[in-house]
């Protein structure tokens, strides 16, 4: 596919659009989630939602209106959200007293909450999840990316110090990093995120960042460190075992829609969605082939695989449509199915299906008699195989040798006329925030993250040449 920025955009909504995963709603910068993009995201729920449970968590529900005067009370944070805020000013044909927030995430409606629920040591921790929609007034939307109302969940927690919640904070990012890598097969960098790039509130922010097939980044999830500046806000205090009345040092984490918006981005081809096998809706698709119609036989056959597929715990489906086996294959290809299966009378008089790997270009026949372990063994390889790629495409686009804010500007200007993306740069900062705001006005690039494990290490500062502090990577983000 082209990398050019207008064209990689244009194909990625085509994708989407061919693919059936969304549609554009009457409401602005809203999309509805047709059944295949939702089941996506019903599977990395899944995954997630098991993860938090495993490690303590319990998921709660909390109202999406919050009032106005609780966003007052955490400074950094009413400056960070307020711009993108929608607002209930009027119910049943009356005027609000107060105005009501529709809710951008939830640290202050909670932090309310755990002031109630939270009076002594043995309280603690408070370890709560919530699957919810938020909203974020963007001027410029992307489906999946970027859009007005989203889906997510959000982790907040309460601890009795920071040890205990900085403890908490990591172990989320590992899980994060955990299922992104393991069921989207997409390669991340875990790292911190620097000041100017922060969540508004935070004392520390980490974030797990990705590689898109046009070089930007985006950031898959983030997890916070919040000291005790909600529990200060909120007044969330509790009776140490000393007798003491202390602050609760909170956390809070997240990751939304935007990871399908990745996954598409990341493995998607010029044929279009290509999926991985763990989260596919559908994982292997049987389609009969030649003159099937006059040979019962065949559709008998398809329906016993389908049956032992399914009996695997598989997601698969029978095409037995009147389209011709060309349009099935290229409809489900578009779909981006890990695998498909072909069976005509000359394959069953052979006792053998033809099987397709969505990432492949060629067929390989199989055993019928060893058709469930192949199948199974088959979609383990491309989830293997799709997350080596990403990483090789990863590794070939982030640049460690480009120390200067001249030499950026070169590279980006070389892409620009070879058409070849930009990629990621790995560079030095000294720490000043007028540093890394400069990089950005000069070339678009913003810091990501300070890697935790950089590939590695970096002498000088990418825009003063001073001593670096840190080694980040940059990028254009989405
Ligand atoms: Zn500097």
């Amino acid at each position: 596919m082209s990398q050019k920025q207008n064209d990689f955009t244009k194909w990625y909504i085509e994708t989407i659009q061919k693919a059936d995963l969304m549609d554009y709603t009457p409401v602005r910068g809203c999309i509805a989630f047709k059944p295949d993009g939702y089941e996506i995201w019903e599977h990395i729920k899944d995954a997630m939602d098991k993860r938090f449970k495993d490690t303590g968590h319990r998921n709660a529900y909390f109202p999406m209106l919050i009032p106005e005067s609780f966003f007052q009370k955490e400074k950094d944070h009413i400056e960070g959200f307020s711009p993108e805020l929608p607002w209930v000013t009027e119910a049943a044909g009356e005027k609000l007293e107060e105005r009501l927030a529709l809710r951008p995430t939830s640290e202050t409606m909670i932090g309310q909450m755990y002031a109630n629920w939270i009076n002594s040591y043995r309280d603690l921790p408070v370890l709560i999840n919530q699957w919810a929609n938020v909203f974020r007034w963007e001027k410029k939307t992307l489906p999946f990316i970027r859009t007005s109302e989203f889906l997510w969940q959000e982790g907040h927690t309460a601890h009795v110090d920071e040890e205990d919640a900085r403890k908490e904070t990591m172990q989320m990012l590992t899980i994060y990093k955990e299922v992104v890598e393991e069921l989207l097969a997409i390669p991340v960098y875990e790292g911190e995120k620097t000041p100017l790039e922060r969540f508004a509130g935070a004392v520390d922010t980490f974030s797990i960042e990705a590689m898109m097939k046009d070089g930007k980044a985006v950031q898959a999830g983030t997890s916070h460190y919040l000291g005790t500046k909600f529990a200060e806000a909120f007044e969330i205090k509790y009776l140490s075992r000393e007798n003491k009345h202390e602050y609760v040092h909170t956390t809070s984490w997240g990751t939304s829609t935007r990871l399908i918006g990745s996954v598409i981005m990341v493995h998607g081809d010029e044929q279009g969605l290509v999926l991985p096998p763990r989260i596919a809706p559908t994982q292997v698709v049987l389609i009969p082939v030649g003159p099937w119609r006059k040979h019962p036989e065949i559709i008998e056959k398809l329906d016993e695989i389908l049956f032992a597929l399914k009996a695997k715990g598989l997601r698969v489906r029978l095409d037995d449509s009147d389209q011709s086996p060309g349009y099935k294959f290229n409809e489900w290809e578009l779909k981006g199915v890990p695998v498909r299966l072909e069976l005509g009378p000359r394959d069953l008089a052979n006792q053998q299906v033809l099987l397709k790997a969505r990432d492949e270009e060629e067929k390989i026949s199989i055993p019928l008699d060893q058709i469930v372990e192949k199948v199974e063994h088959e979609l383990e390889v491309i989830q293997t195989r799709l997350f080596e790629k990403a990483k090789a495409f990863r590794e070939a686009n982030a640049h460690t040798h480009i120390d200067t804010l001249e030499q950026l500007q070169q590279h980006i200007a070389r892409s620009e006329e070879n058409e070849k993306i930009a990629g990621w740069i790995l560079s030095g900062w000294c720490g000043d925030n007028a540093c890394e705001e400069r990089v950005k006005e000069q070339t678009k690039f913003t810091t990501r993250n300070i890697p935790f494990h950089p590939p590695t290490k970096k002498d000088t500062c990418i825009c003063c040449g001073k001593e670096a502090k840190h080694t980040v990577w940059f990028a254009r983000a989405y």
